[in-house]
């Protein structure tokens, strides 16, 4: 069976992008029809399969390798948009993540003098900080 359909597929163009987007608008098509009922959509369900399957079974190889070439990148920058908006967010994650553990180990005092925004390590007790920038000495507890 797996042989004859290896076969029967040699030469056909075979599951591409395309194919595979219009055989999930059919799914999506097919799932909003059973709780619509509506026939227009129905159609469209169908018509997108068909097509999906002309397309997976078709021998015009070169003219399906442009149109799902053409396809790729119509939707480059959308499938670009979602990689970008991921590295965002994953960016943004580890830098609060930091600025978590960063609270954990210091804290932040601020010169009384210039307002110079200090760190010192946590949990050292009473100590005597000297700003940088001013050279002003104050104490304090971490
Ligand atoms: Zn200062």
């Amino acid at each position: 069976m797996r042989e004859k359909l290896a076969r029967f597929m040699v030469g056909r163009n075979g599951a591409d992008a395309l194919s595979k987007f219009f055989l999930y608008v059919a799914l999506v098509l097919v799932i909003i029809t059973m709780f619509s009922h509506n026939a227009i959509i129905y159609l469209l369900a169908i018509a997108s399969l068909v097509y999906s399957y002309f397309r997976m079974m078709s021998r015009n190889v070169s003219k399906r390798y442009y149109e799902n070439q053409q396809y790729l990148r119509m939707t480059d920058k959308v499938r670009d948009k979602f990689r970008g908006a991921s590295a965002k967010a994953k960016y943004q994650k580890s830098k609060a993540v930091y600025e978590r553990e960063q609270k954990k180990i210091y804290k932040i005092y601020y010169c009384p003098s210039c307002k110079q925004k200090i760190r010192v390590p946590k949990g050292k007790g009473k100590i005597m900080i000297t700003c940088p920038k001013c050279k002003m000495e104050f104490v304090k507890r971490t």
